[in-house]
């Protein structure tokens, strides 16, 4: 018989590399979460079928073919509490970049002509389809996040989302920064922080993988200033942000707020 107080938890993928299920599907305590939730749906470990109701789905991947959109509309449906899992779902991902751009053409020029058994779309984040309660950032996010998110729901309680950047791990660390002393492009300065910056932890610049960070809560604009004093321009910014932040809302506003002088002028390109 069901125990009572067991949350019923979904894990479901859209388009995805599948990354985000695998580092669920990894993590140590993964027996000790088997044991604490009645996992109802998660086609990557056994699928159940049909989608039935839980009280806390995890969804990651974009909405990138019409199926998406249908399975994503049901599972919102079936879900008291929504989560985004990863950059694909929260921004669209990098197959989100093309968004603006016709399908079609970009799946003949990569494949070919050929005659297309599905309703392709340029890669969309899912809140553009249903509503999200909160938002699990990575790609995929770190062990410890999952762990933290699953445990707040268990507990009754919620997550709290970063709202820092990845900056501000790098200087705890004590690393060298990439972006003042080899004057390469971190997007540190702008990307949400939980990776403990891995990739400046190894001497490389951040491509900001976790995504932007929430526009305007607390960001370190000093540091990410820096990008005009080491010459590079509103678009060079632009361009490595766009990898994975292309759909980020306010990524004009972040940028000019970046090279915003201290009187409040922003800078001509
Ligand atoms: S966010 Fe990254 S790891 Fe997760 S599904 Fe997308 S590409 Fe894969
Ligand atoms: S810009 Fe990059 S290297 Fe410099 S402190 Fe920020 S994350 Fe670290
Ligand atoms: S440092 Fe940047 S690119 Fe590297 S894992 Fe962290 S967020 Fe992703």
């Amino acid at each position: 018989m069901r125990d009572k107080m067991k949350l019923k938890i979904g894990v479901h993928g859209l388009t995805s590399c599948y990354g985000c299920q695998l580092k669920m599907a990894s993590i140590k305590e993964l027996l000790e979460v088997v044991e604490r939730f009645d996992i109802e749906y998660w086609y990557m470990a056994s699928s159940k079928g049909e989608i039935k109701h839980v009280d806390v789905a995890f969804v990651e991947g974009s909405v990138s073919t019409a199926e998406d959109e249908k399975e994503l509309k049901k599972i919102r449906e079936n879900a008291d509490i929504l989560v985004a899992i990863g950059s694909c779902a929260i921004h669209g991902g990098v197959q989100g970049m093309l968004i603006g751009e016709e399908y079609k053409e970009i799946f003949e020029e990569i494949y070919g002509k050929y005659e297309m058994d599905f309703e392709g779309r340029i890669g969309e984040p899912i809140k553009n389809y249903v509503d999200v309660d909160y938002f699990l950032p990575g790609c995929p996010p770190e062990e410890e996040e999952v762990v933290y998110y699953l445990a707040c729901f268990a507990l009754g309680s919620y997550p709290e989302e970063k709202d820092y950047p990845v900056c501000s791990e790098c200087r705890r660390n004590g690393y060298p920064c990439i972006l003042i002393e080899k004057g390469e492009m971190c997007l540190g300065p702008l990307t949400v922080a939980g990776c403990n910056a891995r990739c400046p932890s190894h001497n490389v610049a951040c491509i900001g993988c976790r995504g932007p960070l929430p526009y305007n809560i607390a960001w370190f604009d000093s540091l990410a200033k820096t990008f005009k004093e080491k010459g590079f321009s509103k678009e060079d910014v632009r361009k490595r942000m766009e990898i994975f932040g292309k759909q980020y809302e306010k990524m004009d506003e972040m940028i000019e707020k970046v090279f915003e002088d201290e009187g409040g002028e922003t800078d001509q390109e």
